[in-house]
């Protein structure tokens, strides 16, 4: 699944926001890839689509595309030059797709800050920091070990060179993802600041609720994504049920949970998009990439499914939805046979044809 790791200084609200994940994944816990790690908090794609196609299929289950998230010790000011960044750490972090960088937006003189005072655009720059110097000490370790593999011809200088640049760029102070390089070669480093970011501020209602404040932080990070949430009350959010939950978020002027936020903006962030299977035993969405086609999106539910790959049944939703069935889609030809070059949309009902 998608996985997100949290990252943030200490004390902006990485834990409370995780505490209300991770109750979330209690909730989610219908997931066929049980075992949830400690670390590891879930969040479903919001997705209404779902329960319509659940109901006319009598589904006995629906099952969202899942976000995973995965938590990550607080950074502090030279974490990267000591112990702070444990190789631990790294790994978490270095293997997930995004990273959502948590900010502290609430004043609360009960809790300390780290630096003193609550500034989101110095807190930014102090993680920011942190992670160009581990992927800096990530590529200068990194580099003997290539020029040795490069005299032994084993990679091409295309990778060599790729080092050297990506380590002069971030020697300039910016993040690898504002360079054009093309990091393919070297992607099994994983460095951190060549993933797509996204900026969580933990706000209290004050903010929430102020349309102008939320525009003069969110254009602190453009063109990344923000998400204004307050983690206090996402974890009060779990413990009501969705009519409650629904209203206490309403009072606080906002539409959707910033857990759900935070999933879809991932979604969005990484590009990806879903196709949706429907039958009585499950309802179920599958995640892919956008302008992925039909055998690899066949792929994702089983490896024989892209092998043996015959054809796809497609429907949109808004067809099946306004005829009622899959026999009243196909009588009404909006049931699409498709073959191997077809590029999936979002939304599609699909049933793909193999064999095995
Ligand atoms: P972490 O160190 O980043 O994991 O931060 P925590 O989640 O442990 O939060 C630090 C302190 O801030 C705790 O006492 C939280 O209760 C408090 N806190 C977290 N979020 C909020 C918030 O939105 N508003 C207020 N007033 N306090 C918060």
């Amino acid at each position: 699944a998608l996985t997100i790791a949290i990252v943030g200084l200490p004390n902006v609200g990485k834990s409370t926001l995780f505490n209300a994940l991770t109750k979330n994944s209690v909730l989610a816990a219908n997931y066929p890839f049980a075992t949830i790690e400690p670390n590891v908090g879930i969040v479903n794609l919001p997705d209404p689509r779902l329960a319509a196609l659940a109901e006319l299929f009598h589904s006995e289950r629906i099952l969202p595309a899942p976000v995973s998230f995965v938590d990550i010790a607080g950074i502090v000011k030279g974490a990267s030059v000591g112990e702070g960044l444990g190789n631990k750490f790294l790994a978490n972090i270095r293997e997930a797709d995004a990273i959502a960088q948590v900010i502290r937006g609430f004043d609360d003189p009960d809790v300390v800050h780290v630096d003193g005072k609550v500034d989101a655009a110095s807190d930014m720059e102090t993680i920011n920091t942190e992670l160009m110097l581990a992927d800096l000490q990530t590529l200068e370790k990194a580099e003997a070990r290539y020029e040795k593999e490069f005299r032994a011809k084993k990679i091409t200088q295309a990778t060599m060179d790729t080092v050297k640049a990506a380590i002069a760029w971030l020697g300039q102070g910016k993040p690898l993802s504002a360079s054009t390089l093309d990091l393919a070669p070297i992607r099994e480093l994983g460095l951190l600041t060549s993933k797509p970011f996204i900026y969580v501020f933990n706000v209290d209602e004050a903010v929430l609720t102020d349309a102008d404040g939320r525009a003069a932080l969110a254009a602190l990070v453009a063109p990344a994504h923000a998400v204004f949430l307050d983690a206090k009350l996402e974890s009060e959010l779990i413990d009501l049920d969705p009519d409650d939950a629904a209203e206490l978020l309403a009072s606080t002027g906002q539409e959707e949970s910033g857990l759900d936020q935070l999933a879809r903006i991932g979604f969005d962030t990484l590009g990806l998009q879903t196709y949706l299977t429907a039958g009585p035993k499950e309802t179920r969405a599958w995640t892919i990439g956008k302008g992925w086609k039909a055998p690899q999106a066949a792929g994702v539910i089983h490896s024989d499914f892209e092998k043996g790959f015959i054809k796809a049944e497609v429907i949109s939703f808004d067809d099946l939805i306004a005829t009622g069935s899959i026999a009243e889609a196909r009588a009404h030809g909006k049931a699409r046979i498709e073959g191997k070059e077809y590029v999936m949309q979002d939304g599609d009902v699909v049933e793909f044809r193999f064999n095995n």
